[in-house]
């Protein structure tokens, strides 16, 4: 059966083209298949949780945007 290829890198990707999107893993709708390489460098929906203790604690905004930055470089 035919695999799907990635469309960032061009490699096989896991999934045969009969697999529905809903049971795969890195498939960008509009996109398509990314294989498991390229899927995990696509962070953008991806999240980090700040506490709310945090945004009580730090009232300057550009403080506290500096050390939400610094979570989210320390979690790449
Ligand atoms: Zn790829």
């Amino acid at each position: 059966m035919a695999k799907e290829i990635c469309v960032i890198c061009g490699k096989e990707t896991p999934y045969d083209f009969e697999t529905h999107i809903d049971y795969r893993i890195g498939y960008v709708e509009g996109v398509g298949q990314l294989c498991g390489k390229c899927s995990r460098h696509d962070d953008s929906n991806s999240t980090i949780t700040i506490s709310k203790d945090m945004v009580k604690k730090y009232p300057n905004d550009m403080e506290l945007g500096e050390k939400v930055r610094i979570i989210y470089y320390n979690s790449l």
